[in-house]
Parts: C-alpha cells; structure tokens; sequence
C-alpha cells in the first residue's frame, strides 16, 4: 500500500482539509509554503502518465475541488499553485498521482 492508500484507509493519521468518497485533500507533513495541501485519489493511479480515460472524471473533480479548498484556507485572491510531480526528474517521490496546491507566500517562476 503506498502511503497515502494508508491514509485513506484511517491507517495512518493526517490533517484532512476536504473529503469526498473518491478522494481527499491533506495537509503536506513537509510543507514548501504556508498552505501546502495534498489532493489525493483514493484509488491509486500511479503517476498522471499512467492515468486513462476512465480517470478523467476523477480528475477534473480534484482539480475543480482546488478552488474550494483554496476559498477555504483563505488564498484563492492572493494566489496558489497546482502542480503534479510526474517522474523522477520532476522529483515524484509517492507513486500515487497528487495535487499540490502551495500558496501563503510569493512562489518563485521558473520553478526550481
Ligand atoms: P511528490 O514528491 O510530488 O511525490 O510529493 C509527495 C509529497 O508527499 C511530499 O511533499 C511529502 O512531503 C508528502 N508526504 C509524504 N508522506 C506524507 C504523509 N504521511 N502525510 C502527508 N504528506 C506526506
């Protein structure tokens, strides 16, 4: 089980910020900004490059439910980031595809 299955499945603790049944965003142990949120499937999907057409209504939720959970922490006027970490060069280090959503401060452009 990867770690964030763990989670989902109440085996390891985390600070849940939103759920719904098919996936959950958590609070980031490592965080790289104030608001540092990890929106993750319940179902496991490696890396988006192994993601197929049946994901895409997962998806798209995860993505749509950043906006609510940027409102929610209070960052959607100033500002967030979404990035997923596709690979090794990307710096992927959980195969299971996430959502970060980093913001609370200004982020660098070009990332590093
Ligand atoms: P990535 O490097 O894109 O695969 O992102 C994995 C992220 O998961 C990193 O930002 C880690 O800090 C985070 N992470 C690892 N373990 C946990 C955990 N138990 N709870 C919350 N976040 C975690």
């Amino acid at each position: 089980m990867t770690i964030f299955e763990k989670i989902a499945a109440r085996q390891i603790p985390a600070q849940i910020v939103h759920e719904t049944e098919d996936f959950m965003a958590i609070r980031d142990v490592n965080p790289q900004a104030p608001v540092h949120i990890l929106i993750v499937p319940k179902r496991v999907i490696p890396r988006l490059a192994e993601a197929v057409e049946s994901d895409a209504q997962l998806l798209g939720e995860m993505l749509l439910a950043s906006r609510e959970i940027a409102q929610k922490l209070g960052v959607h006027e100033s500002g967030y980031r979404i990035v997923i970490n596709n690979g090794r060069d990307a710096g992927e280090s959980v195969p299971h595809l996430h959502i970060h959503l980093l913001a609370g401060r200004p982020l660098q452009w070009p990332p590093g």
